[in-house]
């Protein structure tokens, strides 16, 4: 039975892998035209935003909690905000638009491939080879957008009070996450490659296994080794708040193991609060800034919606959400390994796709290429999910009987991360993982359901295939 779904998926991959490798293909062509078509369509949907921030009034919902100040500083913010992501976003078009046109993919392989000869390595050595090319590449096409990074931290955020990072901290951050990109993208990288190496034709559910085990890894190494390189995490003292968390945490049988406070402003003054941990032994985290500018009931209220997220078992849905993208990315793939017409198109010789030993990272890379705009798809479903997601975590909190904390809470937030007050209904769809906040609002004014409730009926058995997942608010 197995072996006959197997045989059939070989058979359809193998069918298909012959359709789509046909030199009347031109697939460099077809990546230009459709990132082209991408771009264009998200200035579209940029533009359509740009006219909310000249709308003089409030939204109904929000006209009694926002000043008319504090709505002027928000439409400024927010319209400097989406301007900057304008401009940016065409850049990135002409940079990526760039490096295919000027052909620097190929021309940095055969580049590459001379770099190792001249200190005595064989750039017959596929693996070595592909980690050198994508260091060049990684860091050939990152290093123009350093530049935009600084001014967003220096000039957009600094000119609307919400920069708290220095120069030094801008660089040490810069230099630490090229650092890490470094120390666990190539070992990864390189076992990635190995994988396929290894398994050969069916090497789809080996790789799955494989990049399972590392982002379980990584979520468990993270906290411990990785975030501590970029903010400080100290336990909340004691106190009426954590005896308040405490309380919550009990009542509701979450596993509170840990209760820290981050230095989040250390960067900036924007605020929020997560968990994360393993299904028995979970961390709260909450922002300095969330609680400077909260009571202790708004503090906890958020934290029922967080603990919402976890009693709805969020994280572990979007994890296998998550998982079934990789896996329908990796199998159509195997479709394309083998595709020399893609390595063709893009300048390659085209028996480095059939002829051991393969470089298979030209392969993904250009497969990428071809794939990435269907990514846009993706965000519009996954942001439709998140933002169900929260309404039931909001929802949560309702009938923890915080309905009254949580909107001033949110509210505040709303006010002390100035976050846009009007919002176009495609721009919401396609950027927004929330709802926006008298969405919100009105969601929790017109939950007509339980008010209280009724822990005995709560799974026993929920997020068991949950290591750690980070939820924010
Ligand atoms: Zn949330």
């Amino acid at each position: 039975m197995t072996n006959s779904v197997v045989a059939t998926v070989d058979g359809i991959i193998t069918y298909l892998a012959g359709i789509f490798d046909n030199p009347n293909i031109n697939y460099k062509e077809l990546v230009v035209l459709s990132t082209w078509v991408q771009t264009a369509f998200e200035v579209y949907v940029l533009r359509r935003q740009l006219p909310c921030y000249e709308r003089p009034l409030p939204p109904p919902a929000l006209k009694q909690h926002l000043s008319k100040e504090t709505f002027t500083k928000a439409q400024s913010y927010s319209k400097d905000k989406t301007r900057f992501a304008l401009l940016k976003l065409i850049f990135d078009q002409f940079l990526g638009w760039g490096l295919i046109k000027f052909g620097a993919y190929s021309g940095l392989w055969s580049y590459s491939g001379r770099l190792l000869s001249s200190v005595g390595i064989s750039p017959n050595r596929v693996i070595t080879h592909s980690l050198t090319w994508m260091t060049i590449l990684t860091v050939l096409s990152s290093l123009p957008g350093l530049p935009w990074s600084y001014f967003q931290t220096f000039v957009l955020e600094q000119k609307h009070g919400f920069n708290k990072s220095t120069k030094k901290l801008w660089v040490m951050d810069t230099i630490k996450t090229y650092a890490l990109a470094a120390v666990i993208g190539l070992p990864v990288l390189a076992g990635f490659l190995k994988v396929i190496e290894w398994a050969g034709k069916g090497f789809v559910p080996w790789l799955m296994v494989f990049l399972i085990s590392i982002q379980l890894t990584l979520q468990i190494v993270y906290p411990t080794f990785i975030q501590p390189l970029f903010n400080k995490l100290e336990p909340l003292p004691q106190g009426e708040l954590r005896s308040e968390v405490e309380e919550l945490a009990g009542q509701l049988g979450f596993p509170l193991k840990h209760l820290y406070v981050i230095d989040g402003s250390k960067r900036s003054s924007h605020s929020n609060a997560y968990f994360y941990g393993l299904p028995w032994s979970k961390h709260i985290v909450i922002y300095d800034t969330l609680i400077k500018d909260s009571s202790v009931d708004e503090v906890v209220a958020v934290l029922g919606h967080e603990l919402g997220h976890w009693y709805h078992a969020h994280p572990t849905k979007l994890l296998l959400v998550t998982q079934l993208h990789l896996l329908l990315t990796l199998t159509i793939f195997s479709i394309f390994i083998n595709n020399k017409s893609l390595y063709a198109s893009f300048g390659f010789d085209p028996s480095l796709a059939v002829k051991a030993p393969q470089p298979i990272c030209i392969g993904f890379m250009l497969f990428q290429l071809v794939f990435e705009p269907t990514d846009a798809l993706v965000k519009f479903f996954l942001n439709a999910e998140t933002r169900r997601m929260e309404y039931q975590a909001d929802e949560f909190a309702v009938q923890l009987d915080k309905r009254s904390d949580l909107s001033s809470a949110l509210i505040k937030l709303h006010i002390t991360n100035l976050s846009s007050p009007h919002n176009d209904w495609l721009y919401s769809m396609y950027h927004h993982s929330h709802p926006t906040l008298p969405e919100r609002l009105n969601a929790m004014d017109n939950y007509k359901g339980e008010k209280s409730l009724k822990l005995k009926n709560k799974p026993a058995v929920q997020d068991e295939a949950e290591t750690e997942a980070k939820k924010d608010l």
